[in-house]
């Protein structure tokens, strides 16, 4: 489905990426964790060609993605940081995405379900941090794509539509997606996801299931078998 091998990357003198591989060949929910600065971003963004490697290979469905574009119609992607035009009202940038990206609907019940209806008429530059997020995520799963790429999704959001959230991409698990999620809140993690690709220094530094490395560890949460690994 999804295979990374050997892939770099550099700005400069920083090595973000240093030998990354990954192989993704089932359905499910794959996290894709690291601190801050740890290349998360760079390695989704070279997933959509949004970065291009300085070596290394992508495949998607044993194809090639460097310099190629038509794959990404299979992926729905939510941007750590969406820079829609803010004096958009949130109905005008639903339309846009309607109008830009073949197969995406208004969905009603994704409307509801994050409890937007009252903001459809405001600007993006007048939504709370939260709001706004919702509105993005709305946006991202307006298409039905096989591959939803989401990275932090949280980010901002008040506990019911974290739980909101969960059930969906679980609901979206369930329909047979891949779904790769970057999160800094780790029960979330811990909640949706089986397997982990754990990134440090460039370098995936664990790669396995969540009860992997609770075992190994000897930490019953993520969150603390996560601290325990970079002790
Ligand atoms: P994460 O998502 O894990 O927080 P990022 O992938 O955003 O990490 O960033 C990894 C490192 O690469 C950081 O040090 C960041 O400053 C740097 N970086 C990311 N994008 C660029 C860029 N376009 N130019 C220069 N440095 C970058
Ligand atoms: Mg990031």
């Amino acid at each position: 489905m999804l295979s990374i091998t050997n892939l770099n990357k550099s700005f400069g003198k920083l090595e973000v990426l240093q030998g990354i591989n990954i192989n993704i060949v089932k359905q499910g929910i794959f996290a894709i964790l690291g601190p801050n600065g740890s290349g998360k971003t760079t390695l989704i963004k070279t997933i959509l060609g949004l970065v291009i490697p300085d070596f290394g290979s992508i495949t998607i469905n044993d194809k090639e993605i460097i310099n190629r574009w038509a794959y990404r119609s299979e992926i729905s992607y939510l941007p750590q940081i969406a820079n829609f035009p803010s004096n958009l009202t949130v109905i005008e940038i639903i339309n846009l995405i309607k109008n830009i990206r073949p197969n995406t609907k208004l969905d009603k019940d994704l409307i509801d379900l994050f409890n937007i209806k009252e903001s459809m008429n405001k600007k993006l530059v007048d939504l709370s941090g939260g709001t706004k997020q919702k509105v993005n995520i709305v946006l991202t799963f307006m298409s039905d794509s096989p591959i939803i790429i989401l990275d932090e999704p949280t980010a901002g959001l008040d506990p019911i539509s974290l739980i909101k959230l969960k059930d969906l991409l679980i609901r979206e698990k369930e329909k047979g997606k891949t779904i790769i999620v970057t999160s800094h809140i780790m029960s979330f993690i811990e909640e949706i996801s089986h397997d982990i690709f754990f990134l440090l220094d460039g370098k995936i530094f664990f790669n396995g299931t969540i009860e992997d490395l609770k075992v190994r560890t000897n930490e019953s949460t993520l969150e603390r078998a996560i601290a325990n690994l970079l002790k």
